[in-house]
Protein backbone atom coordinates (compact mmCIF):
# COMPACT_ATOMS: atom_id res chain seq x y z
CA UNK A 1 0.00 0.00 0.00
CA UNK A 2 1.09 3.36 -0.55
CA UNK A 3 2.05 6.03 1.85
CA UNK A 4 1.87 10.03 0.69
CA UNK A 5 2.15 12.84 2.09
CA UNK A 6 0.57 15.97 1.32
CA UNK A 7 2.07 19.23 3.00
CA UNK A 8 0.48 22.68 2.91
CA UNK A 9 2.38 25.50 4.38
CA UNK A 10 0.05 28.00 6.68
CA UNK A 11 -1.24 31.34 5.17
CA UNK A 12 1.77 31.32 2.88
CA UNK A 13 2.58 34.98 1.73
CA UNK A 14 0.75 36.44 4.92
CA UNK A 15 3.27 34.64 6.85
CA UNK A 16 6.02 35.46 4.76
CA UNK A 17 5.56 39.22 5.01
CA UNK A 18 5.42 38.59 9.32
CA UNK A 19 8.69 36.24 9.14
CA UNK A 20 10.18 39.38 7.19
CA UNK A 21 8.41 42.06 9.50
CA UNK A 22 8.11 40.74 12.99
CA UNK A 23 6.35 44.12 14.20
CA UNK A 24 3.03 42.37 12.31
CA UNK A 25 3.44 39.10 14.20
CA UNK A 26 -0.05 38.85 15.57
CA UNK A 27 -1.66 41.24 13.33
CA UNK A 28 -3.96 40.71 10.70
CA UNK A 29 -2.04 40.56 7.53
CA UNK A 30 -3.23 40.62 3.82
CA UNK A 31 -0.88 40.42 0.51
CA UNK A 32 -2.37 41.51 -2.19
CA UNK A 33 -3.38 43.99 -4.94
CA UNK A 34 -7.04 44.07 -5.52
CA UNK A 35 -8.30 41.23 -4.43
CA UNK A 36 -6.53 39.24 -1.07
CA UNK A 37 -3.97 36.74 -2.08
CA UNK A 38 -3.22 35.38 1.28
CA UNK A 39 -4.41 36.45 5.03
CA UNK A 40 -3.01 35.57 8.19
CA UNK A 41 -5.05 34.00 10.72
CA UNK A 42 -5.14 37.13 12.47
CA UNK A 43 -7.35 38.29 9.30
CA UNK A 44 -9.37 35.53 8.70
CA UNK A 45 -11.01 35.09 12.91
CA UNK A 46 -11.99 39.02 11.47
CA UNK A 47 -13.72 38.32 8.33
CA UNK A 48 -11.15 38.34 5.92
CA UNK A 49 -11.01 35.52 3.14
CA UNK A 50 -9.01 34.67 -0.02
CA UNK A 51 -10.10 36.02 -3.33
CA UNK A 52 -12.23 39.12 -1.33
CA UNK A 53 -11.82 42.38 -2.68
CA UNK A 54 -9.41 44.12 -0.73
CA UNK A 55 -12.18 46.89 -0.27
CA UNK A 56 -14.58 45.00 0.72
CA UNK A 57 -11.23 42.92 3.41
CA UNK A 58 -10.42 46.73 4.74
CA UNK A 59 -14.52 47.37 5.12
CA UNK A 60 -14.43 44.42 7.60
CA UNK A 61 -10.98 44.76 9.00
CA UNK A 62 -9.78 48.27 9.45
CA UNK A 63 -6.84 47.60 11.32
CA UNK A 64 -5.87 44.91 8.82
CA UNK A 65 -2.14 45.46 7.55
CA UNK A 66 -2.01 44.98 3.43
CA UNK A 67 1.27 44.52 1.30
CA UNK A 68 1.65 43.60 -2.11
CA UNK A 69 4.20 40.75 -1.05
CA UNK A 70 7.65 39.22 -2.14
CA UNK A 71 7.27 37.01 -5.10
CA UNK A 72 11.48 36.12 -4.63
CA UNK A 73 11.60 36.42 -0.88
CA UNK A 74 8.39 33.65 -0.65
CA UNK A 75 10.10 31.74 -3.40
CA UNK A 76 13.42 31.36 -1.27
CA UNK A 77 11.27 30.12 1.42
CA UNK A 78 9.43 27.48 -0.87
CA UNK A 79 12.62 26.09 -1.79
CA UNK A 80 14.27 26.29 1.84
CA UNK A 81 10.70 24.43 2.74
CA UNK A 82 11.46 22.10 -0.15
CA UNK A 83 14.88 21.28 1.17
CA UNK A 84 13.48 19.98 4.32
CA UNK A 85 11.22 17.71 2.96
CA UNK A 86 13.97 15.80 1.04
CA UNK A 87 15.79 15.40 4.05
CA UNK A 88 12.65 13.30 5.21
CA UNK A 89 12.32 11.34 1.81
CA UNK A 90 13.63 11.91 -1.68
CA UNK A 91 11.19 12.10 -3.98
CA UNK A 92 8.97 15.62 -3.08
CA UNK A 93 6.83 17.05 -5.54
CA UNK A 94 6.79 20.79 -5.36
CA UNK A 95 3.06 21.83 -6.43
CA UNK A 96 1.32 24.83 -6.73
CA UNK A 97 2.48 28.00 -4.38
CA UNK A 98 2.65 26.42 -1.19
CA UNK A 99 2.04 22.89 -1.09
CA UNK A 100 3.66 19.74 -2.09
CA UNK A 101 4.07 15.78 -2.14
CA UNK A 102 6.36 13.54 -0.26
CA UNK A 103 6.06 9.78 -1.54
CA UNK A 104 6.91 8.08 2.17
CA UNK A 105 6.32 4.31 0.36
CA UNK A 106 8.67 2.16 1.87
CA UNK A 107 10.85 5.36 3.49
CA UNK A 108 13.31 4.61 6.13
CA UNK A 109 12.33 7.91 7.57
CA UNK A 110 9.09 5.47 8.35
CA UNK A 111 10.55 3.10 11.04
CA UNK A 112 11.29 -0.13 10.70
CA UNK A 113 8.78 -2.31 9.24
CA UNK A 114 6.46 -4.17 11.76
CA UNK A 115 5.70 -1.12 13.22
CA UNK A 116 2.29 0.59 13.46
CA UNK A 117 2.56 2.72 10.37
CA UNK A 118 -0.37 5.56 11.52
CA UNK A 119 1.67 6.05 15.12
CA UNK A 120 4.97 5.83 12.81
CA UNK A 121 3.30 8.53 9.76
CA UNK A 122 2.30 10.46 12.60
CA UNK A 123 5.83 11.00 14.75
CA UNK A 124 7.42 11.50 10.87
CA UNK A 125 4.83 14.50 10.81
CA UNK A 126 5.69 16.14 14.45
CA UNK A 127 9.71 15.74 13.48
CA UNK A 128 8.85 17.43 10.18
CA UNK A 129 6.10 20.55 11.35
CA UNK A 130 9.05 21.15 13.96
CA UNK A 131 12.02 20.91 11.25
CA UNK A 132 10.00 23.39 8.97
CA UNK A 133 9.19 25.59 11.58
CA UNK A 134 13.17 25.67 12.78
CA UNK A 135 14.62 26.09 9.70
CA UNK A 136 11.62 29.06 8.31
CA UNK A 137 9.87 29.79 10.87
CA UNK A 138 6.61 28.78 8.86
CA UNK A 139 3.88 26.43 10.30
CA UNK A 140 2.68 23.53 7.52
CA UNK A 141 -0.47 21.45 7.79
CA UNK A 142 -0.02 17.57 6.94
CA UNK A 143 -2.53 14.99 5.62
CA UNK A 144 -1.17 11.56 5.25
CA UNK A 145 -3.07 8.70 2.93
CA UNK A 146 -2.74 5.54 0.68
CA UNK A 147 -3.34 8.53 -2.52
CA UNK A 148 -3.03 11.82 -3.41
CA UNK A 149 -7.05 12.82 -3.21
CA UNK A 150 -7.27 11.73 0.29
CA UNK A 151 -3.50 12.70 1.16
CA UNK A 152 -4.60 16.89 0.32
CA UNK A 153 -8.24 16.33 1.63
CA UNK A 154 -6.84 15.08 4.97
CA UNK A 155 -4.54 18.26 4.73
CA UNK A 156 -7.68 20.25 3.89
CA UNK A 157 -9.24 19.16 7.07
CA UNK A 158 -5.61 19.27 9.54
CA UNK A 159 -5.35 23.04 8.50
CA UNK A 160 -3.98 25.34 10.26
CA UNK A 161 -0.78 23.68 11.55
CA UNK A 162 -1.95 19.77 11.99
CA UNK A 163 -1.84 16.63 10.95
CA UNK A 164 -3.94 14.42 10.13
CA UNK A 165 -3.63 10.72 9.50
CA UNK A 166 -6.24 8.03 7.21
CA UNK A 167 -4.55 4.77 7.57
CA UNK A 168 -5.02 2.50 4.33
CA UNK A 169 -8.07 0.84 4.37
CA UNK A 170 -9.92 3.59 5.68
CA UNK A 171 -9.96 5.99 2.50
CA UNK A 172 -13.41 5.08 1.53
CA UNK A 173 -15.17 6.02 4.66
CA UNK A 174 -12.83 9.02 4.73
CA UNK A 175 -14.07 10.67 1.23
CA UNK A 176 -17.42 9.36 1.95
CA UNK A 177 -17.75 12.39 4.23
CA UNK A 178 -16.54 14.93 1.75
CA UNK A 179 -18.47 17.19 -1.03
CA UNK A 180 -17.70 16.72 -4.63
CA UNK A 181 -16.29 20.11 -5.17
CA UNK A 182 -13.51 19.65 -2.88
CA UNK A 183 -12.29 16.67 -5.19
CA UNK A 184 -9.28 18.29 -7.36
CA UNK A 185 -10.15 18.77 -10.11
CA UNK A 186 -14.07 19.74 -10.42
CA UNK A 187 -14.98 23.33 -11.10
CA UNK A 188 -18.17 24.83 -11.31
CA UNK A 189 -18.87 23.38 -14.12
CA UNK A 190 -18.34 19.91 -13.37
CA UNK A 191 -20.36 20.59 -10.28
CA UNK A 192 -23.40 22.00 -11.92
CA UNK A 193 -23.19 19.00 -14.18
CA UNK A 194 -23.10 16.47 -11.20
CA UNK A 195 -25.58 18.47 -8.91
CA UNK A 196 -28.34 18.05 -12.25
CA UNK A 197 -28.28 14.39 -11.59
CA UNK A 198 -28.37 14.94 -8.21
CA UNK A 199 -24.97 14.01 -6.94
CA UNK A 200 -23.35 16.37 -3.99
CA UNK A 201 -21.45 13.88 -2.31
CA UNK A 202 -18.69 12.07 -2.81
CA UNK A 203 -20.47 8.88 -1.70
CA UNK A 204 -23.41 9.36 -4.39
CA UNK A 205 -20.73 9.30 -6.94
CA UNK A 206 -19.76 5.78 -6.06
CA UNK A 207 -23.33 4.74 -7.65
CA UNK A 208 -21.65 6.05 -11.45
CA UNK A 209 -20.65 3.70 -13.62
CA UNK A 210 -16.87 4.43 -14.66
CA UNK A 211 -18.09 4.22 -18.44
CA UNK A 212 -20.97 5.91 -17.66
CA UNK A 213 -18.69 9.03 -16.08
CA UNK A 214 -15.93 9.08 -18.55
CA UNK A 215 -18.93 9.59 -21.87
CA UNK A 216 -20.26 12.72 -19.54
CA UNK A 217 -16.46 14.09 -18.82
CA UNK A 218 -14.53 12.77 -20.82
CA UNK A 219 -11.12 11.80 -19.56
CA UNK A 220 -12.00 14.05 -16.95
CA UNK A 221 -14.68 11.69 -15.67
CA UNK A 222 -12.24 9.10 -15.34
CA UNK A 223 -10.01 10.96 -13.41
CA UNK A 224 -13.05 12.13 -11.19
CA UNK A 225 -13.71 8.05 -10.55
CA UNK A 226 -10.20 7.21 -10.02
CA UNK A 227 -10.38 9.90 -7.36
CA UNK A 228 -13.43 9.66 -5.78
CA UNK A 229 -12.55 5.27 -5.11
CA UNK A 230 -9.09 5.97 -3.77
CA UNK A 231 -7.37 4.80 -6.94
CA UNK A 232 -5.89 7.51 -8.37
CA UNK A 233 -2.18 6.38 -8.29
CA UNK A 234 -0.07 9.06 -10.53
CA UNK A 235 3.76 8.57 -9.82
CA UNK A 236 4.97 12.12 -8.41
CA UNK A 237 5.91 14.58 -11.19
CA UNK A 238 9.80 13.87 -11.31
CA UNK A 239 11.14 17.69 -10.10
CA UNK A 240 12.97 19.74 -12.20
CA UNK A 241 16.65 19.69 -11.41
CA UNK A 242 19.26 22.58 -12.10
CA UNK A 243 21.39 21.85 -15.55
CA UNK A 244 24.58 22.91 -13.80
CA UNK A 245 26.56 24.09 -10.44
CA UNK A 246 29.08 26.42 -11.56
CA UNK A 247 32.13 28.43 -9.65
CA UNK A 248 34.21 31.02 -11.86
CA UNK A 249 36.45 33.60 -11.09
CA UNK A 250 38.08 35.78 -13.60
CA UNK A 251 41.66 37.82 -13.07
CA UNK A 252 42.69 41.32 -12.97
CA UNK A 253 44.88 41.43 -16.72
CA UNK A 254 48.04 43.15 -15.05
CA UNK A 255 46.94 41.79 -11.51
CA UNK A 256 51.00 40.40 -11.38
CA UNK A 257 52.26 37.38 -12.57
CA UNK A 258 51.56 35.14 -9.45
CA UNK A 259 48.18 34.88 -10.46
CA UNK A 260 49.26 33.64 -14.00
CA UNK A 261 51.66 30.57 -11.75
CA UNK A 262 50.22 27.38 -12.32
CA UNK A 263 50.54 26.54 -8.05
CA UNK A 264 48.10 29.74 -7.75
CA UNK A 265 45.40 28.54 -10.91
CA UNK A 266 45.32 25.33 -9.46
CA UNK A 267 44.62 26.60 -6.25
CA UNK A 268 42.01 28.46 -7.12
CA UNK A 269 40.55 26.02 -9.47
CA UNK A 270 40.47 23.76 -6.47
CA UNK A 271 39.05 26.24 -4.24
CA UNK A 272 36.59 26.83 -6.72
CA UNK A 273 35.42 23.26 -7.45
CA UNK A 274 35.22 23.03 -3.36
CA UNK A 275 32.54 25.92 -2.81
CA UNK A 276 30.60 24.51 -5.99
CA UNK A 277 30.93 20.59 -4.32
CA UNK A 278 29.96 22.40 -1.18
CA UNK A 279 26.52 23.66 -2.63
CA UNK A 280 26.13 20.42 -4.46
CA UNK A 281 25.78 18.72 -1.26
CA UNK A 282 23.79 21.58 0.36
CA UNK A 283 21.08 20.49 -2.34
CA UNK A 284 21.56 17.04 -2.08
CA UNK A 285 22.56 16.10 -5.61
CA UNK A 286 25.23 13.93 -7.28
CA UNK A 287 26.91 15.20 -10.29
CA UNK A 288 28.63 12.83 -13.53
CA UNK A 289 30.63 14.92 -15.06
CA UNK A 290 33.09 17.96 -14.23
CA UNK A 291 33.86 20.69 -16.05
CA UNK A 292 36.83 23.13 -16.31
CA UNK A 293 36.71 26.20 -18.60
CA UNK A 294 40.10 28.68 -18.84
CA UNK A 295 39.56 31.99 -20.70
CA UNK A 296 42.62 33.19 -21.95
CA UNK A 297 43.18 37.43 -22.05
CA UNK A 298 43.01 37.02 -25.87
CA UNK A 299 39.64 36.30 -25.79
CA UNK A 300 40.32 31.90 -26.48
CA UNK A 301 38.41 30.03 -24.64
CA UNK A 302 39.16 26.36 -23.33
CA UNK A 303 36.38 24.30 -21.91
CA UNK A 304 37.12 20.35 -21.32
CA UNK A 305 34.54 18.25 -19.66
CA UNK A 306 35.02 14.56 -17.95
CA UNK A 307 32.85 11.89 -16.83
CA UNK A 308 32.61 10.47 -13.78
CA UNK A 309 32.38 6.35 -13.51
CA UNK A 310 29.68 6.81 -10.66
CA UNK A 311 28.04 10.36 -9.79
CA UNK A 312 29.49 11.50 -6.52
CA UNK A 313 29.50 14.43 -4.42
CA UNK A 314 32.60 14.14 -3.30
CA UNK A 315 35.29 16.83 -3.08
CA UNK A 316 38.05 14.61 -3.40
CA UNK A 317 36.83 13.03 -6.62
CA UNK A 318 35.33 15.88 -8.40
CA UNK A 319 38.93 18.06 -8.02
CA UNK A 320 41.07 14.96 -9.01
CA UNK A 321 38.79 15.12 -12.10
CA UNK A 322 38.99 18.76 -12.44
CA UNK A 323 42.86 18.99 -12.03
CA UNK A 324 43.28 16.49 -14.57
CA UNK A 325 41.80 18.90 -16.97
CA UNK A 326 43.60 21.94 -16.01
CA UNK A 327 46.44 20.75 -16.91
CA UNK A 328 45.47 19.82 -20.42
CA UNK A 329 44.27 23.33 -20.67
CA UNK A 330 47.14 25.10 -19.46
CA UNK A 331 49.26 23.63 -22.34
CA UNK A 332 48.08 26.36 -24.47
CA UNK A 333 50.25 28.97 -23.08
CA UNK A 334 48.34 32.62 -22.70
CA UNK A 335 47.74 34.92 -19.50
CA UNK A 336 44.83 33.34 -18.53
CA UNK A 337 41.20 35.94 -17.32
CA UNK A 338 39.36 33.62 -15.83
CA UNK A 339 39.30 30.16 -14.33
CA UNK A 340 36.06 28.20 -13.43
CA UNK A 341 34.00 25.18 -13.18
CA UNK A 342 30.90 23.59 -13.76
CA UNK A 343 29.41 20.02 -12.27
CA UNK A 344 27.41 18.23 -14.34
CA UNK A 345 24.53 15.32 -15.40
CA UNK A 346 23.02 16.16 -11.53
CA UNK A 347 20.99 14.02 -10.22
CA UNK A 348 18.90 13.46 -6.82
CA UNK A 349 21.23 11.86 -4.46
CA UNK A 350 18.45 9.57 -2.95
CA UNK A 351 17.92 6.64 -0.28
CA UNK A 352 18.92 3.86 -2.69
CA UNK A 353 22.10 5.66 -3.50
CA UNK A 354 23.16 6.34 0.21
CA UNK A 355 23.35 2.91 0.58
CA UNK A 356 25.06 2.15 -2.44
CA UNK A 357 27.94 3.63 -1.71
CA UNK A 358 30.70 1.54 -0.76
CA UNK A 359 32.70 1.56 3.02
CA UNK A 360 35.73 3.86 2.11
CA UNK A 361 33.25 6.15 0.29
CA UNK A 362 31.09 6.28 3.17
CA UNK A 363 34.05 7.26 5.70
CA UNK A 364 34.52 10.17 2.89
CA UNK A 365 31.07 11.52 2.56
CA UNK A 366 30.96 11.69 6.85
CA UNK A 367 33.93 13.61 6.07
CA UNK A 368 32.40 15.78 4.01
CA UNK A 369 29.52 16.25 5.94
CA UNK A 370 31.79 16.86 9.37
CA UNK A 371 33.55 20.01 7.06
CA UNK A 372 30.43 21.27 6.03
CA UNK A 373 28.92 21.62 9.59
CA UNK A 374 31.38 23.43 10.51
CA UNK A 375 31.62 25.81 7.59
CA UNK A 376 27.47 26.53 8.20
CA UNK A 377 28.12 26.89 11.66
CA UNK A 378 31.51 29.19 11.52
CA UNK A 379 32.03 30.37 7.86
CA UNK A 380 33.14 28.65 4.63
CA UNK A 381 36.50 30.22 5.36
CA UNK A 382 36.61 28.09 8.69
CA UNK A 383 38.67 25.28 6.87
CA UNK A 384 40.51 25.34 3.77
CA UNK A 385 40.31 23.20 1.45
CA UNK A 386 42.54 20.81 0.29
CA UNK A 387 45.36 22.33 -2.61
CA UNK A 388 44.19 26.14 -1.76
CA UNK A 389 47.30 26.69 -0.03
CA UNK A 390 49.19 28.75 -2.95
CA UNK A 391 45.72 31.29 -2.31
CA UNK A 392 47.37 32.29 1.39
CA UNK A 393 48.65 35.69 1.02
CA UNK A 394 47.83 36.43 -2.05
CA UNK A 395 43.77 36.32 -2.23
CA UNK A 396 42.01 38.36 0.80
CA UNK A 397 40.21 36.24 3.10
CA UNK A 398 37.01 36.90 5.16
CA UNK A 399 34.50 34.90 7.43
CA UNK A 400 33.09 33.28 4.20
CA UNK A 401 36.22 32.60 2.28
CA UNK A 402 38.55 34.09 -0.11
CA UNK A 403 37.31 36.55 -1.38
CA UNK A 404 36.84 36.60 -5.27
CA UNK A 405 36.35 39.10 -7.25
CA UNK A 406 32.94 37.68 -8.77
CA UNK A 407 30.90 38.76 -5.77
CA UNK A 408 28.80 36.65 -5.45
CA UNK A 409 31.32 34.21 -4.93
CA UNK A 410 31.74 34.66 -1.55
CA UNK A 411 28.41 35.04 -0.53
MG1 LIG B 1 -1.62 27.15 2.14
Amino acid sequence: MRTLLHVDIDAFLASVEQLRDPALFGRPVAVGTGVVASRSYEAKVRGVATAMPLHEALRRCPELVVRPGDARLAERYRQRTAEVLREFAPQVEVCSLDDFYVELTGAAALGAAGADPAAAALALCRRLRDQVRAATGLSVAQGVGPTRTVAALATARAKPGGICIVPAGREHAFLAEFPVVDLPGVGPSTQALLAAVGVTQVRELWAFDRELLQQSLGARGDELWLRAHGRDDAPLRSEVLPQSISRETSFEPRGGLVAQERPFLRAMLAYLVDRAAAELRRQRLLARRVQVRVDGIDGVRGERTQALGVATDRTDLLWGAAQALLEGLLERRALVRRVGTALLGLERCGVAQGQLFAAEDQARRRLGAAVDALRARHGFGAILGQGVGALLGQVPTGRHGFVLRTPSLTK
